[in-house]
This record gives C-alpha cells, sequence and structure tokens, in this order.
C-alpha cells in the first residue's frame, strides 16, 4: 500500500495549527540563506511560507555569498537572545568562507529546529527529550502511519549521514526496534536489506534499491531525492518494488512533503519548551 506524504504532511500542520491556538502568542522562525544556491532558496522560500501560512511570525534572512563568518556568528547571536525567536534554521550549504559547524554550534540549542546542535545529537542518542531533525522525525511519523510496530521489528537502515541515516537509526532504536545501519562499505547488503521488517534507504542513489533486497510485506521509506532524465527519482526502485513491499513510500509524494511539516512542529515544541 502507498503511503501517502502528502495527506500526513496535512495532518501534522492541522496539529501544528491547533497547538498554536493554544499557545496564545505567535511562535517566531528564524531562516537563514546565505548566497543563492538555487535549490535553496526554494527550500528557504517554501518553509518560511509554510511558517506564515499555519500562524508563526516567519522570516527569511537573506545574505550575500560574500558574507563573513564573523557576521553570520554575530547574526545568530543576535538572534539568540531574542525572545521573539523560537526557531533558527540556518539552510546548508554554506559558502566555502563559512565554517557550518561552527555555525551550527552557535545556535542556541533550545531553538535548533533544525535539530544538528551537537546538544540535541546527543541528547537524540541518549534517548532523551531533544529537538529531532526534521526528515529522521518525518521517516518515523510515516511509518507510524502504517500502524506498523517498531517495537521489536528488525529494521535496516542503508546510509549514515549526520542529517538523514544516523537520526533515522538512533529514533528506531530509541522505538526499541532492532537496528542496522548499512553504508557504502557493507558487506551482501542485500541479504541484510532482506532480513528489515522496517527498511528505510538514505543513500543519493537513484533505484538502489531493488526487489530482491526487500521482504514480503516490509514497510518501504524512501528517503533519497535525485534527478534523472529531469525527474524525481528515490532511492527505491518504486515500480518493481511496491508489489512486494507491505508499506511504500512514492517519490515525490513521500517524504519530501513531511520534512517542512515537521520543521513546523519542531518549531512549536521550541516554542512551548522556551515559553510556553
Ligand atoms: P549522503 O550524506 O550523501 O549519505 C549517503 C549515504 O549513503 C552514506 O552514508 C553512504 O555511505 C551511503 N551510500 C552511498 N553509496 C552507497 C552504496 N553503494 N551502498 C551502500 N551505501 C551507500 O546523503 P544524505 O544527505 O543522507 O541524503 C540521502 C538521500 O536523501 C539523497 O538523495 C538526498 O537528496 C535525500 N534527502 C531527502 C530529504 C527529504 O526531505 N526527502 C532530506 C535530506 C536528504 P558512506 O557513509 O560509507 O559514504
Amino acid at each position: 500500500m502507498l503511503i501517502d506524504g502528502k495527506q500526513i504532511a496535512a495532518q501534522v500542520e492541522s496539529e501544528v495549527r491547533a497547538e498554536l491556538g493554544q499557545l496564545g502568542f505567535a511562535p517566531g522562525l528564524t531562516v537563514i540563506r546565505v548566497g543563492n544556491d538555487p535549490a535553496s532558496e526554494v527550500y528557504v522560500r517554501n518553509k518560511a511560507r509554510k511558517a506564515k501560512e499555519l500562524g508563526f511570525r516567519g522570516e527569511e534572512l537573506i545574505f550575500p555569498d560574500t558574507m563573513t563568518e564573523a557576521a553570520l556568528l554575530g547574526k545568530i547571536e543576535t538572534l539568540n537572545s531574542d525572545n521573539n525567536v523560537d526557531g533558527i534554521l540556518v539552510q546548508l550549504p554554506l559558502p566555502k568562507q563559512i565554517d557550518s559547524k561552527k555555525v551550527i554550534r552557535a545556535i542556541d540549542p533550545e531553538k535548533d529546529v533544525d535539530g544538528f546542535h551537537p546538544v540535541n545529537v546527543g541528547l537524540l542518542h541518549l534517548g532523551q527529550k531533544a529537538l529531532v531533525p526534521c526528515t529522521p522525525a518525518g521517516v518515523m511519523r510515516l511509518i507510524a502511519s502504517t500502524a506498523t510496530q517498531a517495537e521489536g521489528a528488525r529494521a535496516v537502515v542503508i546510509g549514515r549521514s549526520d542529517i538523514v541515516g544516523k537520526p533515522v537509526a538512533a529514533l528506531l532504536l530509541n522505538a526499541n526496534a532492532t537496528v542496522t545501519i548499512c553504508h557504502s562499505r557493507t558487506r551482501d547488503l542485500a541479504s541484510i536489506a532482506r532480513e528489515a521488517d522496517i527498511l528505510v534507504a538514505a543513500i543519493g542513489k537513484p533505484r538502489f534499491v531493488t526487489r530482491d533486497m526487500v521482504k514480503k510485506g516490509a514497510v518501504v521509506i524512501d528517503v533519497g531525492i535525485n534527478r534523472v532524465d529531469g525527474k524525481l527519482t528515490g532511492d527505491v526502485d518504486f515500480e518493481n518494488v511496491k508489489d512486494v513491499a507491505g508499506w511504500i513510500t512514492p517519490v515525490p509524494g513521500g517524504v519530501g512533503p513531511m520534512t517542512i511539516a515537521m520543521l513546523m512542529s519542531n518549531t512549536v515544541a521550541a516554542a512551548k519548551a522556551r515559553r510556553g
């Protein structure tokens, strides 16, 4: 069966609206873009637009690609001490002269709605309350929508990036799944993948996961976004896997729509934790 990311994202958004209604103030989300990367332009615009649509104080700050690291750090310091700002997101990648690790570390962890600050990463891996990266949080929500129990399930995550693979694996572990992480050095990946009740692909290689890698009835979550001949294509060979999987996300329309929805959810959570 198909997992409809658009519909589940809309559900998350309506929950966010309801929470905003109860807060009595409009939380502030500031999204920063440095430079003119075309993909970043779209992401930042969409994030700020969705924030305003749902009733946040959404602010988009755009700086030239010549901005210095010191200037960006100064801006973050100002936002950290602004009580009306609940969430700060710096869109990556940043221009070469700026060390993105340093920038992420400069964000107040309580306002780190992307969940990339080492404090939030640490809390997540300790199984404690944290601001969780948006795409991984969205993946968990999609799995939950299938009513599949993560507890006790065999979960395989292909990909170990800091932004997707590792946090997805941590969330699955926190949900009591038995988790295996595969990567480019994994031997006999296909047979490991075939054991998965829950299979998450976050590789960045079009149609990498083929039918023979999927157990019958598995939940298959495809995080990949690849452009092939001008078309968006996932990391899973959707056409051939869909009949063997119990549940599967399409690309587009699966994980993609969840990311911004979870960002909104994180921003409400950050606002409530700080001044709710
Ligand atoms: P990444 O940083 O490039 O990481 C890719 C991971 O895949 C690495 O851990 C790499 O292993 C592994 N890998 C690469 N080739 C492999 C192979 N042949 N066999 C096994 N593992 C292999 O990518 P990412 O940032 O995690 O993103 C993954 C995909 O998700 C991309 O298509 C990206 O566009 C997409 N994405 C989507 C969203 C969304 O909102 N839907 C958000 C973020 C990312 P090593 O560590 O050994 O190199």
